[in-house]
Formats: structure tokens, C-alpha cells, sequence
């Protein structure tokens, strides 16, 4: 499997469901998600035309950071301990996974720019996943005016694992309004303009609900 067929092939798909509602392909950004795979095939990725990378743990995130020279966007993606930002915050273009005020507090101290995050939020309720209730949100977003170096550029989600196309869409629509929500509060530390959803199973969904960010592992660079 070639990253350089799937990323025609995933290109293709992003195009249809573009057209579909009417949106313009340059509004979404692909983050290729190397967390299962070597830095042969990030690379090779990166030869393909990726030029964003997803990784969702602090030791695969820099081994990659060490060996990849070319410049590219780095985007954090999985859960973040407090006692690991320290290692990546300065290192890392854009965080997904901003879900705490303690993490917060810990990113605001240890980087010395502006760091973009989106704030992850568990639409679906899943005791399993990471991220705020939706009932917290705006809340927890106003709060972060109290930290200089943060700036909430988006929702993150992760939607449930399964093939129910309604519910699929039911969770990224419950996003973009939480998102909507927020963003009319026109906050200055929260522009809160994008929507981080969509994975290998329901990308093309999560484009027709408005995705800006999607994060494809699989079906772009494989898993193993
Ligand atoms: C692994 C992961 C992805 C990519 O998953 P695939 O199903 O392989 O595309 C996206 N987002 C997050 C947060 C992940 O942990």
C-alpha cells in the first residue's frame, strides 16, 4: 500500500464530499496521524504532499520531531499528561487535546508564544473518551482568557467507533454548534473558527458537517 494511492484516493473523497455541500477543499486541512507507523513512512508521506502530522503520544511524537527535518506542521493529538508538556509545548504547532485547567495552567507555562489548542469535548458521552461535557464548554473556553499563552482555535471531537451514519453525523453536528456557540461569544483569546473531526472510518462525513481538520491514520499512511 502506497501512501502516494491513498492520498489520491482520500484527496478524491475529500473533493466529493466538498462538493456535496458546497464548500471549498482549501478550508480543510489533512493531518496525516503517523502514530502507528515508522519515520520511513512518515517521510514517505511527506514526499506524497503531506505537510501536517498528527501524533498522539510525547515518545512518538519526538522521536519524529528529532529525525524529520522538513517543514512541516505538527499537531498534537492524544491525551496529554501535565507532568509531559514540558517536552513538547514548545515543539508542537497546534494542540487537540486541551481538555483540563490544570493542562492549561502547565501549556501557558511552558511555552513562550501563542499556542493554538482546540479544546476536545466527548459529544457522545462515552466513559471511555477524553474531553469536556458539552454542558462545560463555553464555560471552561472563558476561562481561558486567564492564560495569556493560549489561544482556543477550535473543537476537537472524537466520534464513536461505530457504522450508524445518522449518529455519526448526529456527534459532528453537535460539535459545530457547540462550536457556533462559542465562536459568537467573540472572544479575543477565542477565535474558536474550526472543527478537529473526522477519522480513516468517517472523514467524509465529518467534511459534509463541516469539518476544518480531519486526522487520518489508517487509510493514509497504514497501521502497522
Ligand atoms: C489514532 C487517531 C486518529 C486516526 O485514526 P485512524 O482511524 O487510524 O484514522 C485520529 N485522531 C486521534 C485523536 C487518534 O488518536
Amino acid at each position: 500500500m502506497e501512501v502516494e494511492t491513498n492520498l489520491k484516493h482520500i484527496r478524491r473523497n475529500m473533493e466529493q464530499a466538498c462538493e456535496k455541500v458546497n464548500r471549498n477543499l482549501d478550508e480543510i486541512t489533512l493531518i496525516a496521524v503517523t502514530k502507528y507507523v515508522t519515520i520511513e513512512r512518515t517521510e514517505e508521506a511527506i514526499k506524497a504532499g503531506i505537510t501536517n502530522l498528527g501524533e498522539n503520544r510525547q515518545e512518538g511524537f519526538l522521536e519524529k520531531y528529532e529525525h524529520i527535518q522538513d517543514n512541516v506542521q505538527w499537531h498534537f493529538i492524544g491525551t496529554l499528561q501535565s507532568r509531559k508538556v514540558k517536552s513538547v509545548a514548545d515543539k508542537v504547532d497546534v494542540i487537540h487535546s486541551l481538555d483540563r485547567t490544570s493542562l492549561a495552567k502547565e501549556i501557558n507555562k511552558r511555552t513562550n508564544e501563542l499556542k493554538d489548542c482546540f479544546v476536545q469535548v466527548n459529544v457522545s458521552g462515552e466513559e471511555s473518551k477524553h474531553g469536556l461535557s458539552p454542558k462545560d464548554v463555553l464555560s471552561f473556553v472563558k476561562e481561558m482568557e486567564k492564560f495569556e499563552n493560549i489561544r482556543i482555535v477550535g473543537l476537537m471531537t472524537m466520534a464513536p467507533h461505530i457504522d450508524d451514519e445518522q449518529e455519526l453525523r448526529a456527534t459532528f453536528r453537535r460539535l459545530a454548534q457547540l462550536r457556533d456557540m462559542v465562536k459568537e461569544e467573540k472572544l479575543t483569546h477565542a477565535p474558536c473558527e474550526y472543527l478537529s473531526m473526522g477519522m480513516s472510518n468517517d472523514y467524509t462525513i465529518a467534511i459534509e458537517e463541516g469539518a476544518t481538520h480531519i486526522r487520518i491514520g489508517s487509510k493514509l499512511v497504514g497501521s502497522e
